[in-house]
């Protein structure tokens, strides 16, 4: 019986392969207090109770390369519901894949159950792609689900210990992003794992090694067999990285943008397009490195503007009147985009909002920009007129004279208005000034 039990457990080690590198406290740069509070109570709270709890995935990585992790992952071989029964403020989420969230303070840890499993029990689409994933495991297991060697990290942080189960470590030093298994078959599972390919290579400096990069191209059109919420979500996390531009260009390198964004891909093909393009992801890293809000419609109508300018111009050339031609083209680019990746309706509104606003930026005249002015989102369709104008597609003048005009008093702004239409297309050219400036005794703003 024992001798069974013994040689059962032995074949299965042996099947799995071999056992983790364990890099013990010293020997890594990682530190104690860095791990968050939360994080190590729930872990430590775990071991109290004989389970095994790690730190994992995103975080440790980040912290092996001296970046402070944005959120922090536990995994742990007690199951949902025992979590759940050692924390008193916490929940069971999910349905498809369930987690526990623990509650401290301000601060929630997910909890994932060691996953494994996946070759025999999984169910798959026709593509290989797996649709199910609440197969329990061990965590050598889970560390083999995991996508890259870097994220198949384990740290023990009562112990200050590194579990390398697939050379992570290694590959973090040499800066290597290395899939896990073959990569092939790895993005026929999930074709997600592209994207995450571009997305964490580019925003963590990393190369994708080269037989991890070489079936990229060739799987590319997988992505039309993901849930359209899916890759929406991931389109949004790499938009929002803070390394949007490598991260948009790594996508484009790879040729993952071919089916995701045809728009985007178009418009790397076309120098004013893409200055375009990059322009708004280079203001919206910069916003988020300064920690300033920024929002997801702007630059989703940034990426399909090339678009909705090409069909708008077209129109206009056809003798369509400029506004009836705006709002076809703006439909028309909604609708081809809602085929592929779907960006969900609720964006809509805010996207043309952002478009409407383009045409009324030429007119300078009488009430208009005041207008234009009291519209609750100027500031988003201003800095879109703004790169629109930075990137060569209309003239610079015009977007200072409307920094000027914003920030002028309200008598100086009756002053800069344009007196004759004829002169639209050719403003004249006027000093920048920064901040308001104000005539003696003229009060507040308006
Ligand atoms: P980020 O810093 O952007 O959060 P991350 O690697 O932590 O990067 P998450 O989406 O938070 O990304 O995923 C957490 C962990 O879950 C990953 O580190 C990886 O181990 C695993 N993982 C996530 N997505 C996949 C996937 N598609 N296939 C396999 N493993 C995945
Ligand atoms: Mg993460």
């Amino acid at each position: 019986m024992i001798t069974r039990l013994l040689n059962k457990v032995f074949r299965r080690a042996h099947a799995l392969g071999r056992p983790p590198t364990v890099v013990g406290k010293g020997s890594h740069n990682i530190r104690h207090e860095q791990i968050s509070q939360a994080a190590r109570r729930t872990t430590a709270t775990l071991q109290e109770h004989g389970y095994l709890a790690f730190v994992v995935g995103g975080a440790v990585r980040d912290l092996l390369l001296g970046v402070q992790p944005k959120d922090f992952d536990v995994a742990t071989n007690a199951t949902p519901e025992q979590v759940h029964a050692l924390f008193r403020r916490s929940r069971i989420i999910g349905r498809r894949f369930r987690l526990v969230h623990v509650m401290f303070g301000g601060e929630t840890i997910e909890v994932s159950t060691f996953r494994g499993g996946h070759d025999e029990n999984a169910g798959t689409d026709e593509h290989g792609r797996i649709l199910r994933d609440n197969v329990w495991g061990t965590q050598e297991e889970d560390a083999r689900r995991r996508d890259f060697t870097v994220n198949a990290l384990f740290f023990d942080p009562q112990r200050e210990e590194v579990w390398d189960w697939h050379g992570g470590v290694n590959d973090l030093r040499v800066r290597k992003l290395r899939m896990i298994g073959d990569p092939v078959k790895r993005y026929r599972e999930d074709p997600v794992r592209m994207l995450r390919a571009a997305r964490l290579s580019a925003k963590l400096g990393l190369d994708i090694e080269r037989g991890t990069r070489a079936p990229i191209r060739e799987l590319a059109s997988l992505l039309r067999n993901v849930p359209e919420a899916r890759l929406f979500d991931e389109l949004v996390k790499l938009l929002m990285s803070g390394q949007a531009e490598r991260c948009v260009r790594a996508l484009h390198a790879e040729g993952l943008d071919r089916d995701l964004l045809p728009t985007l891909d178009a418009a790397l093909r076309d120098p004013v397009a893409e200055r375009f393009v990059m322009a708004a992801l280079a203001n919206t890293d910069a916003r988020i490195l300064e920690d300033k809000p920024v929002s997801p419609t702007f630059l989703l109508s940034a990426l399909l503007w090339g678009d909705v300018l090409r069909t708008w111009q077209a129109a206009e050339a056809r003798g369509e009147k400029p506004v009836p031609a705006l709002l076809e083209a703006m439909q028309a680019a909604l609708d081809g985009q809602a085929k592929r990746l779907a960006i969900p309706r609720r964006f809509d509104a805010g996207m043309k909002e952002i478009w409407l606003m383009q045409p009324r930026f030429l007119q300078r005249t009488g009430q208009r920009p005041f207008r234009l002015l009291e519209n609750p989102r100027f500031r988003a369709g201003y800095d879109f007129f703004r790169l629109r104008c930075e990137s060569g597609e209309l003239d610079i003048a015009i977007a200072d004279w409307w920094e000027d005009f914003q920030h002028a008093n309200p008598v100086d702004r009756e002053a800069l208005l344009v007196r004759e239409p004829a002169a639209e297309g050719a403003p004249r050219k006027r000093r920048r000034r920064r901040g308001p400036r104000r005539a003696p005794g003229a009060g507040a703003e308006a």
